[in-house]
């Protein structure tokens, strides 16, 4: 039996983006008759707000999607909020300590500035290694100073992996760099909670948004450190505004939240989602249930669908 997830941050108000990722997982798992889970990705203190879950859950209710596990549904690999899952992840970095793949890091974010080639304005930026040879010694003495965050040391060698949209993806020996599994602050990063979360709930296809295909090498070294078998990845295009750059700030700003209250219908946005993902030749009203038996990513191509301007236009002219 296939599993599939939507695993949102709710860090904000669910925008038109984030709807067709959702859509199409959503979809993928209806059309194979498999069991679709919705787990709420809220770790990132800070980012993460508890009234913005509840918003998720409605804005995806009113979309027409289901699930049949998830945070107030219960299932058998609840809780399906990672908030409530953290001893899991610290038997994972535990796991992964007694077998020598981690290391403590002491770089302060002003050292690493200083010395990765581009800086840290991505998660992209390599790790240039600093604390990866440091003597037992050096490391006793730092860590009198502060705690360490935790990295694992990736195998130098090159990694490929083929995604059900982009293909065969080939990434270079040291082009991942040691990333951080574990920060000084306790806090457990994105890389290590979605691999526990995805291995322990049984997902076996993962459908989410192309900003993510970076993250998937990562993962993959984290499934094989941890002796467990990946699901397989599926980057769907992310949606862009008319001139093919990013959503305009006021596009951007088009949450679900904004159309409900403005009284779109549901298909009108469904229709429209599902015309740029290539289900319909016309982006005319549907509702998400009459789409399962037309779900294919066959007709998806590239990293970025533009909308066009009177896509735009009619999702924001009331109904
Ligand atoms: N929580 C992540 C996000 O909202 C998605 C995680 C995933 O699908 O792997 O961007």
């Amino acid at each position: 039996m296939r599993r599939g997830r939507f695993a949102p941050t709710p860090s904000g108000p669910m925008h038109i983006g984030n709807a067709f990722t959702a859509l199409l997982a959503w979809l993928q798992m209806r059309h194979a008759s498999g069991t679709f889970v919705l787990r709420i990705e809220d770790i990132d203190g800070p980012r993460s707000r508890p009234g913005y879950t509840q918003l998720i859950v409605e804005d995806l209710t009113w979309m027409g999607l289901d699930w049949d596990e998830g945070p107030a549904t219960g299932g058998p690999f609840g809780p399906y909020l990672q908030s409530q899952r953290l001893e899991l992840y610290e038997q994972a970095v535990r796991c992964l300590q007694r077998s020598g793949q981690l290391y403590p890091c002491y770089c302060s974010r002003a050292e690493l500035a200083a010395s990765a080639p581009h800086g840290l304005a991505s998660e992209g930026a390599v790790y240039p290694g600093l604390c990866k040879a440091l003597s037992e010694e050096e490391r006793r003495r730092k860590a009198q100073l502060k705690p360490p965050s935790l990295r694992v040391a990736i195998p130098e060698r090159s990694f490929s992996f083929e995604d059900g949209m982009a293909g065969i993806q080939h990434v270079p020996p040291g082009a991942l760099g040691d990333f951080v599994v574990k920060r000084a602050d306790g806090q457990f990063s994105y890389q290590l909670a979605v691999v526990v979360d995805d291995a322990a709930m049984g997902i076996t296809d993962v459908l989410r948004g192309a900003d993510l295909l970076d993250s998937t090498p990562r993962q993959l070294v984290l499934y094989e450190l941890l002796e467990t078998p990946p699901p397989s990845f599926c980057h769907v295009p992310l949606l862009c505004g008319p001139e093919g750059g990013r959503l305009s700030k006021r596009d951007r700003s088009l949450s679900l939240a904004t159309l409900r209250t403005a009284g779109i219908p549901p298909e009108r946005l469904i229709g429209h989602l599902a015309y740029a993902a290539g289900l319909l030749h016309r982006p005319e009203p549907v509702k998400a249930t009459e789409l399962v038996p037309l779900f294919t990513l066959e007709r998806l191509s590239g990293e970025r669908i533009a909308l066009s301007r009177e896509t735009l236009g009619l999702l924001t002219d009331s109904a």
